[in-house]
C-alpha cells in the first residue's frame, strides 16, 4: 500500500485519501498553476497511527523518497545550513474543519540554517530570524503543547521594550533576542531544548498533525457538523514560499465571488510583508484585494486569471490562499467555498445563466435547510442598534421580549401575554416549562449540542447559546460595563447569534413574501427571489413525490396552497372540538343515555360540516385527507387535579356542585396511566357509538354541498391508530353505508384508508391493505411506539444526553430513523402494494418536512409527503433534489 503521494500524482476526487487540501493542491498542480512542490501523507497513514500509536511500516522510507525528490526539484536540502529547504507541515481532512487542526510553517530552520536562509534572501537577517521565531512559536504550541500566550507575552515584552506597536518594527537583533526568549519558554515547558534536527522537526510535526484529529475542539466540531470520527487527516508537506521577504512580498485570501451574496467581483484581503497565518489572525489591518492591482499589477492580473480558471474548472465559487514572494505569485490552497444560504441560491442561478451548470446541478447546489433559513422572519436591521454581543446561532429565528432569569418567572410573565426571553448560564431539564413559555432562549455557555440548543431546535424556538461575554446571575446579566436587568427588553437573532438591546422590529423575509404571492419573481429586482423561484420551479418539474400539507382550517389550507401544497395530507379534527364547542363535547362524554349522546352529536355535526366545507373549498380539486378523531377524550375535559380541588373547596363551604361532581367522576372513570397507549384513535370509534358516524356524515354532506356549488371535492377518510384489519373493517362497513345514503348518485367519490402508526399495522400491512384504499404513515406515533419513547417527554428529559453520547446524531422525531422506523415503513409499503397494486402511500408525520426524511420517502417510493404549510416549499425542493 502507498501512503505518500506527490502533488503530481493526486487529483481533486481523492479527498478521502488525500484530504480536501491535498486533493486540491494536486488538482491545481496538474492544471499547471504555480503551486510550490510537495507531497501528501494519506489519511490512511493517519488512521493507522491513531489506532496503533506508531507509524505504519514503510512510511518513513516513503517519506524519505518523496523528500529526496522534493529536495532534488528545489535544488536544496531540508535544513541545509548553507542553503536550506524549508517546508510547511499542514493538516487537511476530507471535510474542511476551519481552524480546528494544526499547521507548522518554516520547518527545517535551526541555529545554523537561519544564517543560510538569510544568505538565500540576499543577507536579509530580519526575515530569517522572523521565520525562525515563528517556527519555534508554532512548533511549540502545536507539537509540544506549550501555552501560546507565553510566546505572545514574550513578543509583547519585546515590542514594549523597544517602544513599538507593530511586529514589523522589530529588527533583526530584536528578533534574534526573541528567538532566545522563545527557546527559554520552550525548554521551560517541555523539559528539553528546541529540536535542531530538521528531519526530527518534520517527523514530530507530522505526528502532531495526526494527533490534532483527536483534539477536543476537533472532536466537538465533528460532532456538531456530523462528520464521521474515523476519517483522519492527511498531512501536506509543502516547500515554503515567503510572503515576509519585504514590501514586494505578501499573502492573502480571496473568493471568486462574494460568499455572502454571490455577486461577482473582487473579494479578498491582502497583507504585504507577512506570512499566511497573519491574515487570519488579524494582527495587522489587511488591505482590500483590489488594492493589490496598484501594488503589484502583474501578480494581480495573474491572480485574476487563475481565479477565472479555477471557477471554470470547479464550476463553482472557490476560495483561495496565495502568497507573493518578491513579485512571484504562488497558490497555496483552494476549495469550493462555503457560502450563506442566500448566496447558495443566487450563485447556482448565476452559474446556470453563465452556462456553467444545468438546472439539475443547480438543484444539487442548494438545500432545504438553506431554504428554511431564508424563510425565517428577519429583524429589520435598518432600525437595529449595534449588537450588544454575539453567541452561537443555535436555532434560527428573530425573537424579542422581556428578559427573565428563571423558568418559573418565564412562565409567570408569559402568562400575562408579554413575550419573554429566558436568559440562563445554561439550561437543564428543569427549565423546560420556561423554555416552552419563552419566545427565545439565550445562554452564556454551551455549543450547538447543549441542552438549550437541542431543545430549542426541537421546539422550533429561537435560541442563541454560548454568548460567553455575558456574565449571568439570577437577576441580571452584564456585558462589560452594561447591565441588563429583569424586565428589560432584548432581541436575539438565532441565525447570526447577535443580541440587541431593545425591541428590534421583525418582518417576513422576501422569500416568504414571494411564496405568499406578494412579490412577483419576474418583477422583483431581487436576484435571490428570482433564483429561488427558478430552482424551485425546476424541482417541481423533476420530482415524483407530491407535497401535501397538514392543515385544519381554511386559512391554513389557503396559505399552504399558495406555498405549493397539492392537497391536504392530514386534517386533524380534534382542533374543531375546542373553544365554545367544548361544552358539546363534554355533554357527549357525560351522556348517560343514548338520547343525550345523540343530542350532543347532533349539535356537533353541522359545525363539523361547515369546517369541512370551508377546507374543501380552499382545496377545491385537490385531495383532502381527514383523520377521524384521534386523541383520548379526557383531553377535552378539565384536569383531575383542578376539578378535585374545586369540588373539595365547594364541599368545605357546604356547597353542592353537581355538574363538577359528575365531571369529576367521569374524569376519574376515564383516567389512564398511559393515555397515549389507551382509549384513542380507532378504539374511540369502536367504543363510543355514533362518534365516527357523525364525522363521516359531516364529511359526506360537506362534499355533496361543494359538488352542488360546482366544485370538485376529493375527501379521503383516514382512520387513526389501526393495528388490525378487523378494526378498520368494522369502521369501514359502517362508514360506507352512511356515505352511500348521502352521496347517492352524485359524482362525489370518497376514499377510506388508514394511518400506519402502530408497529403491528406495518407488520400486517398486507392484510390491512385489503380494507384500505390508502396508507398514510403517521411517523410520529410510529417512532414513539417503535422506540418506546414518549414524544411529549423525552426531548427535554434525556435526548440531549443521547445526542452528546452519539447514540443518535439527530432526534428520531426530527429525522426518520431509516434503519428501524424506516424499515417498518418499507415493509408496509411493499406488502401493502403487493396486496393492493396502486395503493396510495403518503406520510403525515413531522418527518414529511425534514430534508433527509424526504429523500428516504422518495427512495421507498411513496406517493406524497405532507407537512406544515411553512415546510411545503422545503419538501418540494428536497423532493426535486431526491429525483435528479
Ligand atoms: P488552515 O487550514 O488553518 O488554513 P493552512 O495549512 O492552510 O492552515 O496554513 C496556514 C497558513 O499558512 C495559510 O495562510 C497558508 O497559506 C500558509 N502556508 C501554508 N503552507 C505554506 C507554504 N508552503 N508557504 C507559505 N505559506 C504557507
Ligand atoms: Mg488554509
Ligand atoms: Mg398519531
Amino acid at each position: 500500500m502507498k501512503f505518500v503521494y506527490d502533488f503530481a500524482e493526486g487529483n481533486k476526487d481523492l479527498k478521502d485519501l488525500l484530504g480536501g487540501k491535498g486533493a486540491n493542491l494536486a488538482e491545481m498542480t496538474n492544471l499547471g498553476l504555480p503551486v510550490p512542490p510537495g507531497f501528501t501523507i494519506t489519511t490512511e497513514a493517519c488512521q493507522q497511527y491513531l489506532r496503533n500509536g506508531t507509524h505504519v511500516d514503510g512510511l518513513a522510507a516513503e517519506i524519505d523518497a518523496h523528500l529526496a525528490a522534493l529536495e532534488e526539484k528545489m535544488g536544496r536540502r531540508l535544513g541545509d545550513p548553507a542553503d536550506p529547504l524549508l517546508v510547511s507541515v499542514r493538516s487537511g481532512a476530507k471535510f474542511s474543519m476551519p481552524g480546528m487542526m494544526e499547521t507548522v510553517l518554516n520547518v527545517g530552520l535551526n541555529d545554523e540554517s537561519v544564517d543560510g536562509l538569510s544568505r538565500q534572501a540576499g543577507g536579509n537577517d530580519r526575515f530569517a530570524w522572523d521565520s525562525y521565531r515563528r517556527l519555534i512559536q508554532m512548533f511549540g504550541k502545536t507539537v509540544c503543547e506549550v501555552p501560546g500566550h507565553e510566546f505572545e507575552k514574550a513578543l509583547d515584552d519585546a515590542k514594549a521594550a523597544k517602544g513599538v506597536r507593530d511586529d514589523v518594527q522589530l529588527d533583526a537583533d530584536d528578533l534574534r533576542a526573541l528567538v532566545t526568549a522563545y527557546k527559554k519558554v520552550f525548554a521551560k515547558h517541555t523539559g528539553h531544548d528546541f529540536p535542531q534536527d530538521p528531519r526530527e522537526q518534520l517527523d514530530l510535526a507530522t505526528e502532531a498533525v495526526f494527533r490534532s484529529w483527536n483534539a477536543d475542539r476537533a472532536v466537538l466540531y465533528r460532532r456538531q457538523e456530523r462528520i464521521p470520527t474515523d476519517l483522519g487527516t492527511a498531512v501536506n508537506v509543502v516547500a515554503m514560499v515567503f510572503g515576509n521577504l519585504g514590501a514586494d512580498s505578501g499573502t492573502g485570501v480571496a473568493f471568486t465571488r462574494d460568499p455572502a451574496t454571490g455577486e461577482q467581483g473582487v473579494y479578498g484581503d491582502y497583507l504585504s510583508n507577512a506570512q499566511g497565518e497573519d491574515v487570519v489572525a488579524g494582527i495587522r489591518n489587511t488591505l482590500p484585494l483590489a488594492d493589490l492591482e496598484r501594488l503589484d499589477k502583474r501578480s494581480y492580473d495573474e491572480l485574476m486569471q487563475i481565479m477565472a480558471t479555477l471557477e471554470g474548472h470547479y464550476r463553482d465559487l472557490c476560495d483561495i490562499e496565495f502568497t507573493i514572494e518578491r513579485g512571484k505569485l504562488w497558490m497555496l490552497q483552494t476549495r469550493v467555498g462555503k457560502r450563506t444560504a442566500a448566496a447558495a441560491f443566487t450563485i447556482a442561478a448565476q452559474l446556470v445563466d453563465e452556462g456553467v451548470i444545468d438546472l439539475d446541478e443547480a438543484l444539487h447546489r442548494v438545500s432545504g435547510a438553506q431554504l428554511a433559513q431564508l424563510m425565517f422572519p428577519r429583524f429589520d436591521l435598518s432600525s437595529a442598534p449595534e449588537a450588544m454581543t454575539r453567541g452561537i446561532g443555535a436555532s434560527p429565528g428573530a425573537a424579542y421580549g422581556q428578559v427573565v432569569f428563571t423558568s418559573a418567572r418565564a412562565v409567570e410573565v408569559a402568562a400575562t401575554g408579554a413575550p419573554v426571553i429566558l436568559v440562563r448560564r445554561e439550561t437543564n431539564p428543569d427549565d423546560l416549562p420556561g423554555m416552552i413559555a419563552a419566545n427565545g432562549i439565550l445562554t452564556s455557555r454551551g455549543g450547538k449540542t447543549s441542552h438549550a440548543a437541542v431543545v430549542a431546535r426541537g421546539m422550533g424556538k429561537t435560541c442563541v447559546c454560548g454568548a460567553d461575554e455575558m456574565e449571568v446571575s439570577t437577576s441580571s446579566f452584564t456585558i462589560g460595563s452594561v447591565t441588563v436587568r429583569e424586565g428589560e427588553t432584548i432581541s436575539i437573532d438565532g441565525t447570526t447569534g447577535r443580541v440587541y438591546a431593545g425591541e428590534v422590529p421583525v418582518r417576513p423575509s422576501e422569500v416568504v413574501q414571494y411564496f405568499e404571492g406578494d412579490l412577483d419573481p419576474a418583477n422583483a429586482n431581487d436576484p435571490l427571489v428570482a433564483a429561488v423561484h427558478r430552482i424551485l420551479t425546476h424541482a417541481d418539474e423533476k420530482r415524483s413525490l407530491k407535497v401535501r400539507t397538514n392543515a385544519d382550517t381554511g386559512p391554513d389550507a389557503a396559505r399552504a396552497r399558495r406555498f405549493g401544497a397539492q392537497g391536504i395530507g392530514l386534517c386533524r379534527t380534534e382542533h374543531m372540538f375546542l373553544g365554545d364547542r367544548r361544552e358539546l363535547v363534554e355533554r357527549l362524554i357525560l351522556a348517560r343515555t343514548e338520547a343525550e349522546r345523540n343530542e350532543a352529536l347532533a349539535g356537533l355535526q353541522p359545525l363539523q360540516r361547515a369546517d369541512f366545507l370551508e377546507i374543501f373549498r380552499e382545496m377545491n380539486g385537490l385531495p383532502v385527507t381527514i383523520r377521524l378523531i384521534d386523541p383520548p377524550l379526557h383531553e377535552f375535559l378539565p384536569s383531575l387535579e383542578e376539578l378535585a380541588v374545586k369540588v373539595a373547596v365547594a364541599h368545605e363551604h357546604g356547597r353542592r356542585v353537581e355538574h363538577d361532581e359528575q365531571m369529576l367522576a367521569a374524569v376519574r372513570r376515564m383516567h389512564e396511566q398511559n393515555p397515549m397507549l389507551g382509549l384513542r384513535g380507532v378504539r374511540l370509534g369502536l367504543v363510543i357509538p355514533g362518534l365516527f358516524a357523525m364525522q363521516v356524515r359531516a364529511i359526506a354532506e360537506a362534499a355533496v354541498a361543494l359538488a352542488a356549488e360546482g366544485g370538485r371535492p376529493r375527501p379521503e377518510i383516514m382512520v387513526p391508530l389501526v393495528g388490525a384489519v378487523q378494526e378498520l373493517e368494522t369502521v369501514r362497513t359502517e362508514a360506507e353505508k352512511i356515505i352511500a345514503t348521502i352521496v347517492g348518485d352524485t359524482n362525489v367519490d370518497i376514499l377510506i384508508g388508514t394511518m400506519i402508526e402502530v408497529p403491528r399495522a406495518a407488520l400486517t400491512a398486507g392484510q390491512i391493505a385489503e380494507a384500505a384504499e390508502f396508507f398514510s404513515f403517521g411517523t410520529n406515533d410510529l417512532t414513539q411506539m417503535a422506540w418506546g419513547f414518549s414524544r411529549d417527554d423525552v426531548e427535554g428529559a434525556f435526548f440531549w444526553r443521547y445526542l452528546e453520547l452519539g447514540i443518535f446524531g439527530i432526534s428520531p422525531f426530527e429525522s426518520i430513523d431509516a434503519d428501524g422506523v424506516g424499515r417498518l415503513v418499507r415493509i408496509a409499503a411493499e406488502e401493502g402494494r403487493a396486496a393492493r397494486p396502486g395503493l396510495k402511500l403518503g406520510v403525515c408525520g413531522e418527518h414529511g418536512g425534514d430534508p433527509d426524511s424526504v429523500h428516504f420517502f422518495h427512495e421507498v417510493g411513496l406517493d406524497y409527503v405532507s407537512c406544515s404549510p411553512f415546510r411545503v416549499p422545503i419538501a418540494r425542493l428536497e423532493a426535486g433534489r431526491a429525483a435528479v
